[in-house]
Order: structure tokens, then sequence, then C-alpha cells
């Protein structure tokens, strides 16, 4: 396995892959150090936590050097997964144990009550876009449940897998509560049939999560999808035009518009459509794209060039099939690690850009008569991850986000972002189950009802 720098076509490392011997044995360790992990109290496992924040905030410069090494991300970009990532960990740190605190429930016995105890060691398969980010979703809440977790990175950012491990021992916890598997996705399939695996996590495609699913429900063991979204935001008549424009573009382009949660068809009601088709192509066509490093860089490289290729084709065989190009739908010449902010309109059932999820910075815009015809657009999709509507009537945007839109997170006024605060995850083919939030630590634990006569 190889990290390829996206922005320079270099190769940072090479990393021999773990055998299936060596990747047994890992497990094996990790599930030696759940035997004491568990015993663990809240308190110390709190304190290991804010340990981490530390280690995160000291190595902030180093770590988010090496996503834009690995995977391209613009510099600011990675400084804020890196703070983030920090923000999940105090998260909680500090109410972990309010979370996971006895439930009393008052029956027919002299005490009765649910108790939140650890599952063991989880497996997460994570991806490539947010490599920090996506792990520490996990990592935080199951370390603070008690359970000990492996990684499977992607194959492009192993550097990032192994500097995770490395910033869990810099922060002194027991050795072996994390680590890091260097294998393929062919080789998860053993990973979950371990018996030591006791669940498994994925974020990432559809087609992984399909099949990572059907090999834990193989084996009966729990699991929790993030897959892949085509969000939709939907944009009304009395909303702020050129507010909606800005914020729609910033939703596309983040993480050069790589991102589950990235705002990907435009819907607009016809009475607006030109106002802010206008603002929006604007915004979209004023992002810079260029060296990560560079403080006025908005774009950086696409993650791999064959996601590139692979965006390019969705982009051409949606204008095959009568889509017209606004802006961009290139690869441009000088740079070919790069795809410009591209805006598509004209879009039918049967396009790419109408059924399948554009991991890149390609918006799609769609005219409709009304807001009726708007939602039926918005939820003709196997997605169901964020959504979002603009409009400046309040009780008209919670209706169509609580009644109206099909998905796991709906925003009003605003683009989707993760918060450990808030639940996060999706329906239909964007996965199931919640991380973050008091519901994403109670994925991995076993709900235990306990009877006192
Ligand atoms: P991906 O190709 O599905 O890879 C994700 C992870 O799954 C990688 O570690 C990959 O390993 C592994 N994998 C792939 N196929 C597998 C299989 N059949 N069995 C077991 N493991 C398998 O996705 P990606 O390109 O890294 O990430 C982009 C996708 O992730 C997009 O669809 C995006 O929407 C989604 N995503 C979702 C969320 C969310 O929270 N819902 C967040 C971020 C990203 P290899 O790299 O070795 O192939």
């Amino acid at each position: 396995m190889k990290s390829i720098n996206p922005f320079t076509n270099k190769v940072i490392e090479n990393y021999k892959e773990h055998t299936g011997s060596e990747t047994k044995h890992i497990i094996k360790e990790v599930d030696v150090a759940f035997q004491s992990w568990k015993k663990t109290t809240f308190e110390e496992r709190k304190n290991y936590l804010l340990e981490l924040v530390n280690q995160l905030t000291e190595q902030k410069e180093s770590l988010s050097n090496l996503i834009m090494y690995e995977m391209g991300k613009v510099k600011k970009e990675a400084i804020s997964e890196i703070e983030k990532c920090a923000w999940v960990c105090r998260f909680y740190a500090e109410n972990g144990a309010q979370f996971l605190d006895r439930e009393v429930i008052e029956s027919d016995a002299s005490e009765s009550f649910v108790s939140f105890q650890p599952l063991g060691t989880v497996l997460a398969v994570m991806p490539w876009n947010f490599p920090f980010w996506q792990v520490f979703r996990f990592l935080a809440p199951a370390l603070m449940a008690g359970n000990t977790g492996v990684l499977k990175h992607a194959s492009n950012v192993q550097g990032c897998s192994l500097a995770i491990e490395k910033l869990v021992r810099d922060a002194g916890l027991p050795e072996n509560v994390f680590r890091s598997l260097l294998i393929r996705g062919s080789a998860v399939k053993q990973v979950i049939e371990n018996p030591k695996i006791k669940a498994v996590t994925l974020t990432g495609s559809t087609p992984a999560g399909k099949s990572v699913a059907a090999i834990a429900g193989s084996v009966l063991k729990k699991s929790v999808l993030e897959l892949g979204g085509s969000d939709p935001y939907l944009i009304l008549e009395d909303a702020d035009i050129e507010e909606a424009a800005k914020l729609c573009a910033a939703a596309r382009l983040l993480n050069a518009g790589q991102s589950c949660i990235g705002a990907k068809r435009f819907i607009v009601v016809e009475r607006v459509y030109d106002q802010f088709r206008e603002a929006f192509v604007k915004e979209m066509q004023s992002a810079k794209y260029g060296n990560p490093e560079d403080a006025e860089t908005k774009i950086g490289p696409m993650a791999r060039h064959d996601l590139r290729d692979e965006l390019h084709g969705q982009v051409s065989a949606s204008v095959a099939k009568g889509a017209s190009i606004i802006c961009g739908g290139f690869i441009p010449d000088d740079n070919d690690s790069f795809y410009p902010p591209t805006v598509l309109e004209n879009i039918e059932p049967g396009m790419p850009a109408y059924e399948e999820e554009l991991f890149g910075p390609v918006a799609s815009l769609f005219k409709v008569k009304t807001e009726e015809e708007g939602i039926k657009i918005a939820n003709d999709t196997i997605f169901g991850l964020g959504a979002g509507v603009f409009t400046a009537d309040l009780e008209r945007g919670k209706k169509i986000a609580e009644k109206g839109l099909e998905a796991g997170c709906v925003f009003v006024n605003d683009f989707v972002k993760s918060d450990p605060r808030l639940p996060f995850g999706g329906i239909k083919e964007s996965g199931y189950g919640r991380e973050l939030s008091l519901l994403g630590i109670r994925e991995f634990v076993n709900i235990k009802t306990i009877s006192v006569k």
C-alpha cells in the first residue's frame, strides 16, 4: 500500500500490509487490553481522553500536514479537522459518564435498572476523506464506553492510520487499546469473523457498506453504517437568495466536494431560479483551486486520480444524456490533479447527476414549480443522509424538515454539519445507526436490564 501526495503525484511512503497471522495477533493483543480497559472507571477514561485532547492540540501542525499531504485537503480545513477531533474527545470525556449512567425503571421488582456495559473490540472501517475526524468520531465514544478498537483505514491514508495509533500511545493510554490494521478491504471478512471482534462500524461508500453488513449479518454482529449521500437543498421563493447561494456553494466545495454531507443537488423554485443560479455560479467560479498549502486556496486536488476520472465520467455521461454545463466540467490541462467547480442543469432521471453520488466539486441545479415538486425530487433518491431548506418562514422550514424531506439530518437556512452534540447518520442507502451525541455512544454497548426481586 502506498500514500501518494495528490498535489505532486509523488509517493510519500510505501507500507507493508499485515499478513493474516499478524492481523490475528494484533486483535488478540487488543482483546487482552480490553479485559483491563473495561474495568477502568469513567473518571480514568475521561482523563485519558483529555490527554488525547492535549496531544491533538500539541501536534496539530504536523497532523494537519499529514492530512494535506496524503489526501490533498487544504491546510486550513485540515487544521479544523484536528480541532474537531479534540472537540469530540472533550465532549465524550465530559459527558460520557452521564450518557452511560444507570437508568432506573419502575417495575414489579424491588429494583430494576438499565446498565450500559462495553461490548469488547470494535472494528472501524474508515474512508480517506476526513482521515482523522471519521476515526475520532468512532474512537472517542468507543473508548469512553470501555470498548477497545481496531482500525482498517482507507488504503491511501495509512500514514494517518499509524499517526492515530501513535497519538493514542503518546496520550499515555494503556498499550493496545487501539491498533491499526494495515489491510485491504478484501481482508475485512476474516477480521469481522474473528470471535474477538464484537461489532463493526463502517464509514464509506454504499457498496462497501452492503458488503460489510452482509458479513456482519452472517456472524450476527452489530454494525453501524455511515454511507454515501446525494444531499438535496431546497431553495424557496421567500429565502434570502444571496445568503443561500453563498452557503450552498460553501457546502458544495468543502473538502473539494468530497464530503458525504456535501450539498449535491440544489432544487430551486422557478420564481427565484435565475437569481439563485447567477449568485450560485458566481460563488462557485470565484473559488480558487490550487496548492492546498496556500492560504487563498479554496479547493485542493482530488484525493486520487481514479476518483477524479470517475467524477468526470459521471459528468460526461450526464451531458451525453442531455444535461448542460454552466461552468467547469473538464480536467485542467495545466494540473490534472484538480477538478474545477462545476455546475450542471437540465438534469433528468436516468442521468448519473440525478441517480448517483457525485463525490467532488460538482453541483446539480433543478428548477421546480412548487415546494411540493421540490420535495418530490429531493426524495427521489436511494440516499437519505443530509438535506437543507432555505426559507424566511421558519415554521414552514421546520415543517418541511420534519415531515417532508427523507434524511437523517435536515438543516434550515444553513448547511449540514456534524457536531458532537447532535446525532449523525442516514436512512435508506445512506446507512443505519447513529454516531455522536448520547445515541452514538449507546450503539456499541450491551444495554443490560438488571432486575432485583
Ligand atoms: P470506500 O471506497 O467505500 O472505502 C471506505 C473504506 O471501506 C476503506 O477503508 C476501504 O478500503 C473499505 N472498503 C471498500 N470496499 C470494501 C469491501 N467490499 N469490504 C470491506 N471494506 C471495504 O469509500 P471512500 O472512497 O473511502 O469514501 C468515500 C465514500 O464514503 C463516499 O461514498 C462518501 O459519501 C462516504 N462517506 C460517508 C460518510 C458518512 O458519515 N455517512 C462520511 C464520509 C464518507 P480500501 O481503501 O482498502 O478500499
